[in-house]
């Protein structure tokens, strides 16, 4: 399956494993679409069970499905995906200050009130 034929049948919209056309945007037929995905979802389980990174054979770090290399890609991705994930941190950060400005308020006139 490799090889031009590989090539000619992605360029042609066809299935790369077989010669049936293509779902729009893929290079696999729907049956093969989802042999792929069931191949993956296989491969995914397997290295979970077996304890390892999702994207290597490390070992993950504790209670998380990375390993310490790909922990850190995924951190530089996300920080890196565009300015639209930034904010919706800044404001949770921003939510935490509020909160525990007005619970130091309130300990201030808790204490004052006695
Ligand atoms: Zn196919
Ligand atoms: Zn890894």
């Amino acid at each position: 399956m490799k090889g031009k034929n590989y090539h000619d049948h992605k360029r042609m919209g066809l299935c790369v494993r077989c010669c049936d056309k293509a779902e729009p945007g893929k290079i696999y037929c729907l049956t093969h679409a989802e042999a792929e995905r069931d191949r993956q979802r296989k491969k995914h389980a397997k290295r979970k069970e077996a304890g390892q990174c999702r994207y290597c054979t490390r070992q993950p770090l504790p209670g998380r499905a990375l390993c310490e290399k790909h922990l850190e890609t995924e951190r530089i991705r996300s920080k890196t995906r565009g300015k639209h994930a930034r904010p919706k941190a800044k404001t949770t950060v921003e939510k935490v200050t509020m909160l525990s400005e007005s619970d130091a308020v309130k300990a201030i006139l808790a204490l004052r009130a006695k």
